[in-house]
């Protein structure tokens, strides 16, 4: 085993304990390496994580080292590696704020953070499956192609990341968002950006990937693209239908 890795996985499972995201033994955190999958043992307590509680398993789940066997939700981080090669680690935690969008089935996929859409987009939720089971893989076929983070039902969320502490960063945002999105909703409500204003958003950020569709956006009659000179599609088709509308009127001037 690499000594290195281990170390790592350790440190991330630490940090997640740390920052409230998993409770006693929840959890499972784990990264892709050339000579198979390193992974949280089962039965690790991950405040205390440390390169002992890692081992490393084949892609069949098979235990190659480590002194305990690989996490019971093994099957689910071999799903989404195969499913994913750009995806180097992944953090299977559950988040409190995040967890209660997954309990109210409620997928976290409304256009609403620019960062949170740039480096995750649309977070959707996957039907209940039972935990360590088959059931989980096959739960989230559906969306494994695109999307950078899934929430499952009842359960918790799955965060994919170019490496594990992408994936940890990643669930902190999420986190971040579903906190400030529960305190929005006892102010009257969110307000998603308009299509117009997502758009633009990844025009003037290439770096980053578009994935998945996002469910809904701020109705198109309070665009301010006018005003912010952005382009939108409502927009557009509005510019485009008042410049018809002022040639029509001037050649009618002139009859
Ligand atoms: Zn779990």
């Amino acid at each position: 085993m690499n000594f290195k890795h281990q170390q790592t996985i350790a440190d991330v499972a630490r940090k997640c304990a740390a920052m409230g995201f998993v409770a006693s033994y929840d959890g499972n955190i784990s990264l892709r390496a050339d000579e198979g999958i390193y992974i949280t043992a089962t039965r690790t307590l991950k405040a205390e994580a440390s390169p002992d509680d890692v081992c490393l398993m084949d892609w069949n789940g098979k235990l190659l080292e480590g002194k305990r066997p690989p996490s019971t939700e093994s099957l689910m981080h071999l799903y989404l590696y195969k499913a994913r090669s750009d995806v180097k680690g992944i953090v299977h935690a559950h988040p409190p704020a995040t967890t209660a969008f997954a309990v109210a089935r409620k997928a976290l996929d409304l256009a609403v953070f620019p960062e949170v859409i740039l480096d995750i987009g649309p977070v959707p939720l996957a039907q209940y499956a039972t935990p360590s089971t088959d059931e989980v893989p096959r739960s989230l076929a559906p969306f494994a192609e695109w999307a950078n983070a899934i929430l499952l039902a009842n359960h918790g969320v799955v965060v994919l990341g170019g490496d594990v502490y992408e994936a940890l960063f990643r669930t902190e945002k999420l986190e971040h968002a579903a906190k400030t999105l529960v305190y929005a909703q006892t102010l009257g409500g969110v307000v998603p950006l308009t299509r117009g204003e997502v758009d633009y958003l990844y025009e003037t950020h290439k770096e980053f990937e578009r994935r998945g569709e996002f469910a809904e956006f701020q109705a198109s009659a309070t665009c301010k693209c006018e005003i912010e000179k952005l382009v939108c599609r409502t927009c557009e088709e509005k510019s485009e239908l008042d410049f018809v509308r002022g040639v029509a009127e001037r050649v009618l001037k002139r009859l």
